[in-house]
């Protein structure tokens, strides 16, 4: 079960913590000054009891025969009028003043007794009372000096003063509450807008971006960081419509001939043998096309850097000599050539499934733009760095035009996608993009008399390769 504070939204977890923080700067504010003004208050009242303890000489007459009168200033109706008490230095009270006398001093005969100049907070009743008790000489004679002064007016002011920070800091505390919520709000109003933005976009629409207005604070770089993560979520969606595209146009074929050879085995009756001979190429093809998904897989990862093609060596005129076998039974039904020249063996270095897909295809392209009863020649050739293959139709050829253009995805050279001939426009995409990944060039090398000539260049076997040619290329 969720607690309710862990359903707090993030404004109001901001509002708490700042009205927490609040209180507590507040509160030590407070407390501080209540602090700093009792004690200066609490100073103020000392000086003043030593200033009455320094004026007391004032208060006192020596007669002829050398004893003390004592007066006391009653100016101004009293006003001046102090708490004092004069005792002589045995302990006997000498003199007191009239305020003395109405209110006695507390504990003054044990406080005389000490004089140890200590100032003393006595209770008397509901107040308090400060006495300072200290020794002073008056016309020579030694005595000990009591004055007091009660802490009312003091601990009034005090009170009030506590009193307005205390009901003041439920308003300060409730307006921070109010301000901390404001401005919470307000800086999370872009997290806000944020999250409406990232919620409207959808599989369909990766390729919206969050808008970011400032790249240097850290809701931009969030929306940047966000924005990355989908641009590699449309990367990744894309490979894997990608990846569709690529099997569907790649079983085709394959899918096709095995077809191709049923249909011809169940044209005429044949022999228990040849039956067998047929089911038995079939299934090998079949096998094959369970090699090719693998390897798509495996194209699919090397795309995305994952995986890693094999590097070995094929001979390439063996592998122009099985496509031909492979692919023999469609060029018949169109009543096509379809010859391997014999040129000796010439080796080169890839990944032999891959490469053999793509001669695939381009053998495929071959039989389907050339005309019924046309000539197809495969030739494995070698120059001093390069193995070849070259793939030679005598169909209609790539106008000039177009001749950069055909190995661009849904690029189908002019040829419309619903036109008689089937096509997708891939093929030669694909079968650029996994030569290249096998550190070899496909090309379409320049023809005269009509058809067209690819050719497949790989790295010789035993020539050195630079390690530019083994670059990862992606197909446009
Ligand atoms: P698809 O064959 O599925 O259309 P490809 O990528 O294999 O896709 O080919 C792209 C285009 O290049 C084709 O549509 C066609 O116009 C042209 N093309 C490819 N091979 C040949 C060829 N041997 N002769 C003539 N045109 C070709």
């Amino acid at each position: 079960m969720i607690k309710w504070w862990q359903q707090r939204n993030v404004r109001l977890s901001l509002t708490l913590w700042y009205v927490g923080a609040m209180v507590v700067v507040l509160a030590v504010y407070a407390a501080g000054v209540f602090t700093f003004v009792s004690g200066n208050a609490s100073n103020a009242l000392d000086d003043r009891l030593h200033e009455d303890l320094l004026l007391t000489p004032a208060m006192a007459e020596q007669r002829p025969d050398g004893t003390l009168d004592w007066y006391e200033d009653d100016s101004e109706g009293g006003k001046n009028s102090r708490w004092l008490q004069i005792w002589s230095p045995d302990g006997h009270r000498i003199f007191r003043t009239g305020v003395a006398e109405r209110n006695p001093i507390p504990e003054s005969e044990a406080l005389a007794s000490r004089a140890d100049s200590s100032i003393v907070t006595v209770p008397t009743g509901p107040t308090m009372v400060r006495i300072l008790t200290d020794r002073l000489d008056v016309y020579g004679k030694p005595l000990v000096i009591q004055v007091a002064r009660p802490e009312t007016a003091m601990r009034g002011q005090l009170g009030q003063l506590a009193l307005m920070l205390l009901l003041g800091l439920p308003f300060a505390v409730a307006a921070a509450g109010i301000g901390g919520y404001r401005l919470a709000r307000r800086a999370l109003a872009p997290v806000e807008h944020m999250a409406g933005s990232a919620r409207s976009i959808t599989a369909e629409r990766l390729s919206d971006r969050l808008p970011v207005t400032n790249p240097n604070d850290e809701l931009g770089h969030l929306a940047s960081v966000f924005n990355d993560t989908l641009g590699r979520l449309e990367a990744s969606f894309e490979q894997m419509r990608r990846f569709t595209a690529d099997v569907s146009h790649e079983l085709r074929t394959p899918l096709t001939a095995l077809r191709s050879v049923g249909e011809v085995g169940l044209r005429e009756r044949r022999d228990e043998a040849a039956y067998r001979a047929i089911i038995a190429s079939m299934l090998e093809e079949v096998d094959r096309l369970a090699c090719l998904v693998d390897r798509l897989l495996a194209w699919s990862r090397a795309e995305t850097g994952q995986a890693r093609l094999a590097q070995e060596v094929i001979d390439l005129h063996e592998l122009a000599e099985e496509v031909a076998t492979y692919l023999g039974v469609l060029a018949e039904e169109k009543r096509q050539s379809l010859v391997v020249e014999q040129l000796g063996a010439v080796r080169g270095m890839g990944d032999r499934l891959v490469l053999r897909q793509s001669l695939i295809n381009l053998v495929d392209n071959a039989i389907k733009y050339s005309p019924i009863g046309g000539d197809i020649r495969l030739r494995a050739l070698e120059s001093q760095t390069a193995a070849m293959i070259d793939v030679i139709d005598t169909g209609p050829g790539i106008p000039p035009e177009l001749r950069v253009r055909v190995f661009d995805r849904y690029d189908r050279g002019g040829q419309s996608l619903s036109g008689e001939i089937g096509g997708t426009g891939l093929g030669l995409s694909i079968s650029k993009w996994a030569i290249e990944v096998n550190g070899g060039h496909l090309t379409l090398e320049p023809t005269t008399g009509g058809g067209s000539t690819f050719r497949i260049a790989l790295p010789r076997a035993g020539a050195a390769r630079s390690p530019e040619g083994r670059r990862r290329k992606s197909v446009a």
